[in-house]
């Protein structure tokens, strides 16, 4: 038999754990207990909840948008997050309270109003009579197997008492575990590199340049006295938020890049109906051509040519947003067509990183390479060029989250990865001719040539391999555009497929083999500049600006309404996409249970 059989009551009554308490872990637990899940337990490596969002990794002018940067003496690289306007980070469960001082952010929420949302999420769904269902402060470090193949066994360890350790059962559980909890350094240039060449100032990830931003400013400071010169920081998103934040405080902030993510900007915040509209989605090339629109848009010559147009247009409407001279470093971006980096800076601020290098507050050097740490800073690879810095905080973003939990070959025994022949891909390579994705630029990373490890989850939530056996999931490993509403149809996805809900599944592990690797080769072809999907945990389906699109895939595989927003034939591309469309969600696949289950028995 390929599928197990579903007692879906039994299933209910099981102990479920989801590991992780950022959004997608939130969302998760939170229709879990919705669904009739009777033993639902969370466990979360740090003390609050909201991963990224976390109280104490929040920094004064986090937004949600996403960029890139580097820093003038405080240094940093890359990093990888994506855009969202007001309502897009919360689920249809608890409304989100328009922050008061939200026109003073060009339309933009703070770090803070994500984090204040999800601690009232964590408040009111799961806390019970002074007790929470999440169990902070634990960290998984081991999952594996249970005995006979059956269930998971977990070992955990209390983060502020690392002896303590406990290995917990479950017969099933969601990985929740996010792509930003493993900071990474490039290579030769941690803080014990740092101390090799004798460089003596802070060096920081930028995971923790906000906590230990006293510490930045203290070496600026200390710097300025001496005329050695003062100090900034950054790098990704959080690098340009925080360098612009160092900005504020004068002090001079070098940002190193060799590519900006392009930071989507506009004199003032784009119409509710453009930002969170089907447009862009439509726009954009997407694996499966739809609607008659998308039809259109991708499979002719004048629609080929649209598309180009209007990414051309939203590009060079950000640079003339700030009048961006054409020599400028700052337009040593990434393509918005070609590459997933790029973020909704929404309307102008004089605040922002882009402002700031405008205004020279921010000196950035693009493009190039931070080579490795000298005894004084950094020395730059193209040119040889040193850069003296106070503290230089590293932005190059985050390892696979799995990677202190699973190693490589339980992953690939799991089926969270598989090993992809190059030869696999190639049927491929007459698939998705659109005229709007011809000239594509060259891959910016190497081209596998032998076999190599790629994410092997199906719809980026099951393993393949194991697509039968219903008992482990991810939510949070779709790279999207529209994270509470995805987040939010994944959380629905999981359950319907633990309970055996009437659904579209693909027949046999291989028939699901077969959709992961195709999405790899359309996910190769669509962004050849990026290799996200080196990192599974974060981005093992890559919808991306299509993400609603995607997300009506997923209602239609648990056979509900998609395409929610509504509209008629005039306007269905303009209505507002909005989390509250999915607020029955649970009572009408209530109202499907019953049915005979999808899948092969
Ligand atoms: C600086 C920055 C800015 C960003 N900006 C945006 C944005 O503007 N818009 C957007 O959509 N996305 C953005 N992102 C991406 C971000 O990943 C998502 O917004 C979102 O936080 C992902 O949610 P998640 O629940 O999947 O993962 P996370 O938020 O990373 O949460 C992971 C959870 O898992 C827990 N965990 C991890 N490992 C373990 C373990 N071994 N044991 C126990 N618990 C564990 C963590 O404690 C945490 O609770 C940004 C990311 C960063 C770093």
């Amino acid at each position: 038999m390929v599928w197990n059989e579903v007692d879906s009551a039994q299933v209910r009554r099981e102990p479920i754990c989801v590991i992780g308490a950022g959004p997608a872990g939130l969302i998760t637990a939170q229709v879990l207990l919705r669904n009739g899940f009777e033993n639902v337990h969370m466990l979360c490596k740090d003390s609050s909840v909201g991963g990224v969002w976390a109280k104490g990794r929040i920094y004064p002018t986090m937004r949600i948008n996403k960029c890139i940067a580097y820093h003038r003496k405080l240094l940093v690289h890359e990093l990888t997050p994506h855009g969202s306007v007001h309502g897009e980070s919360r689920s249809s469960a608890l409304p989100m309270a328009r922050p008061i001082d939200a026109s003073s952010t060009g339309g933009r929420l703070r770090g803070s109003d994500i984090s204040n949302y999800m601690d009232e999420f964590h408040n009111r769904f799961f806390v019970k009579e002074g007790k929470s269902i999440v169990r902070f402060n634990t960290e998984v470090t081991r999952i594996q197997r249970g005995p006979g193949s059956k269930g998971w066994s977990l070992t955990i360890k209390d983060t502020r008492n690392p002896e303590k350790t406990d290995i917990l059962r479950f017969p099933r559980i969601v990985l929740c575990t996010g792509g930003c909890s493993v900071p990474k350094f490039a290579k030769g240039l941690d803080p014990d590199d740092a101390r090799a060449a004798g460089y003596t100032g802070p060096v920081v990830h930028s995971a923790e340049a906000w906590p230990r931003q006293a510490e930045l400013l203290a070496a600026a400071r200390k710097s300025t006295e001496s005329n050695e010169g003062p100090s900034g920081a950054g790098g990704g998103k959080s690098a340009q938020d925080c360098s612009a934040l160092l900005a504020a405080q004068n002090v001079p902030v070098t940002v190193i890049y060799n590519k900006l993510e392009l930071f989507l900007a506009s004199p003032s915040p784009a119409p509710k109906f453009l930002r969170q509209g089907r447009l862009l989605s439509v726009l954009s090339p997407y694996v499966n051509l739809r609607t008659r629109m998308q039809r259109f848009l991708h499979s002719t010559w004048l629609g080929g040519k649209i598309v180009r147009i209007a990414f051309n247009h939203i590009t060079a409407e950000t640079y003339s947003t700030y009048s961006i001279p054409k020599n400028s470093p700052l337009r040593h971006a990434r393509s918005l067509l070609w590459d997933i980096r790029t973020g909704d800076e929404g309307g102008r601020s004089d605040e922002s990183f882009a402002a700031k290098v405008m205004s020279g507050k921010i000196t950035a050097i693009a493009p190039t390479h931070v080579a490795q740490f000298t005894n004084t800073g950094v020395l730059l690879d193209d040119n040889g060029q040193r850069i003296d810095a106070s503290a230089v905080v590293s932005a190059t973003g985050y390892v696979n989250s799995w990677e202190g939990i699973l190693d490589d070959e339980t992953c690939l025994d799991i089926g969270l990865t598989h090993q992809v022949d190059p030869k696999d891909l190639k049927k491929y390579a007459n698939y998705w001719n659109y005229p709007s994705l011809q000239n594509p630029p060259k891959p910016e990373y190497e081209v596998p040539t032998g076999p190599f490890v790629a994410p092997g989850l199906y719809q980026g939530m099951v393993p393949a391999k194991g697509i039968g056996r219903r008992d482990i999931a991810v939510n949070g490993a779709t790279f999207n555009a529209s994270s509470g509403y995805t987040y939010e149809v994944n959380a629905h996805w999981i359950p319907a497929y633990f309970l055996g809900e009437k659904m579209k599944l693909p027949k046999t592990p291989e028939d699901a083999t077969e959709a992961v690797t195709k999405h790899l080769a359309w996910v190769m072809r669509r962004y050849p500049t990026c290799a996200v999907w080196n990192n599974p945990s974060y981005a093992a389906y890559i919808p991306y600006l299509s993400s609603p699109i995607a997300m009506d895939e997923l209602m239609e595989d648990m056979y509900l309404p998609s395409m929610r927003s509504g509209g008629n034939w005039l306007t269905w591309l303009l209505k507002p996409i909005s989390s509250d469309e999915l607020v029955t969600l649970s009572e009408e696949r209530r109202k499907k249970r019953g049915e005979t289950f999808g899948g092969l028995s």
